[in-house]
């Protein structure tokens, strides 16, 4: 029998041997040693596994890998140093200059100025489509050389939920991967590729950690892909890479190891956006308590999103676990056991209600940070976004009131007695 989701959270990815250490061992070492260089220069050609240098693989990164490979359950997976390198390496494993994505609007700010600025300049296009796009909408973003579509299950800040199926529906059809960022619900709440994603990316500095400890990224690969099916869009994957003596990565690891094998052999190589092993065992140990923790998050998400729903000193509430709310049709199909803990809401009084209504709170801090264990805020119009007018706030989806919260495991009432007294105050 698979294990339950919760039980891969605590022993997934490792099994000590008799007399070895119960914890993952951190392996604080950039380089390893071996008896003879014949068996180097056969790691150096991919003929053998094993590890040589840390800027390209590192065990104890490789162990908290193989635990989200089983709790998203993929094939394979790679941490990378952060989660924008993860999305970077994910995209650009796919396409490269001169081809082009079809990404959802609804996205993450960091990965809408690395699509819209850093990638361009590389050369690669993007057309930015609504997160609920129609399927002829969708269709007419498609070009002869998309490569990709992308989204995030759920959207940071906004909480819309995307249509995993649809967007599976036609990123198939046009015979390339759905890439899919599920930072925001993690694995317990939603696994992307039981709706037909393809690659998953994560920002494990968010609920993955948990603890405002570590910054990182993974990648996580379905398997399900069929690369060589679709040879002459993916030529990165299905012909001989000639940095590697002329391997073709999906004949040589097969469907379900090529895509982290190539992202590996190559980006990570030629890039080296490593995380330390030190840093993968502070994610591991945050991973050991993710079910129970992002329980803990959504209810609290919920209880919170519903106070302040009803408070008449708020002026509107985003949270798709919210009856009312324009993506719960598509939370209850896709997140049926809730979302997150992240709630955006606006004051009433507008900017200046806002900060003022922030500076009053004491246990609810201000950080530059969402999803760890202690609940905090932001208000993205006076950091985060400040160079915009509030023509352009609108225009990029953040109204200038929107406070984002970010709701911690904390007991739910001490949450609302805070919030309670700073409006209060206002
Ligand atoms: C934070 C975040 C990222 C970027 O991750 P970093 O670890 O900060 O590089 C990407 N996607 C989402 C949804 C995020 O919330």
């Amino acid at each position: 029998m698979t294990q339950q989701i919760g039980t891969r959270c605590v022993q997934a990815g490792y099994r000590p041997q008799n007399g070895e250490p119960r914890q993952i061992p951190i392996y604080q070492s950039t380089t390893f040693r071996y008896d003879a260089s014949e068996s180097l220069g056969d790691l150096f050609d991919l003929n053998a596994s094993g590890y040589f240098y840390s800027r390209l693989a590192n065990p104890t990164n490789d162990l908290v890998a193989a635990k989200i490979a089983a709790l998203e359950g993929g094939s394979a997976a790679m941490l990378t140093s952060s989660g924008q390198a993860a999305i970077f390496y994910a995209v650009f494993n796919l396409a490269n200059a001169g081809d082009h994505v079809v990404v959802s609007s609804a996205i993450y700010g960091g990965a809408f100025n690395l699509f819209n600025t850093t990638m361009r300049k590389m050369g690669v296009d993007f057309t930015f489509v609504p997160v609920d796009a129609t399927e002829e909408e969708l269709r007419a973003a498609v070009k002869p050389n998309t490569k990709a579509f992308y989204g995030e299950t759920v959207s940071n800040p906004s909480t819309a939920v995307l249509d995993l199926e649809l967007w599976a529906k036609v990123a198939h059809e046009t015979g390339v991967p759905l890439v899919i960022d599920n930072t925001f619900p993690t694995p317990i709440n939603c696994r992307p590729f039981e709706w037909g994603a393809d690659i998953v990316v994560h920002s494990t500095s968010k609920y993955m950690d948990g603890h405002a400890a570590a910054i990182g990224g993974a990648i996580v690969d379905s398997g399900k892909f069929d690369w060589l099916a679709h040879k002459e869009k993916f030529p990165g994957l299905t012909t001989p890479d000639e940095s590697y003596h002329g391997i073709v990565y999906a004949e040589k690891f097969g469907q379900g190891g090529a895509f982290i094998f190539k992202c590996t052999a190559q980006l990570m190589r030629d890039l080296g956006a490593i995380p330390s092993p030190q840093n993968s065992f502070l994610l591991n140990l945050g991973l050991e308590s993710l079910h129970l923790r992002m329980k803990r998050h959504s209810e609290n998400g919920q209880k919170i999103a519903e106070y302040l729903a009803a408070n008449d000193k708020v002026s509107w509430v985003d949270y798709c676990g919210l009856k009312g709310d324009k993506y719960y049709p598509l939370a209850q199909k896709y997140l049926p056991n809730g979302s997150c803990g992240v709630v955006s809401f606006g004051v009433k009084g507008g900017r200046e209600a806002a900060q003022k209504f922030m500076g009053n709170l004491n246990l609810i801090s201000i950080v530059t940070h969402v999803a760890d264990a202690r609940s905090c805020v932001l208000h993205p119009a006076s950091t985060t976004h400040r160079q915009l007018s509030d023509a352009e706030l609108e225009a990029a989806g953040v109204r200038p009131d929107m406070i984002r919260f970010s709701v911690g495991i904390e007991d739910s009432d001490d949450l609302i007695a805070d919030l309670e007294q700073a409006f209060a105050k206002i």
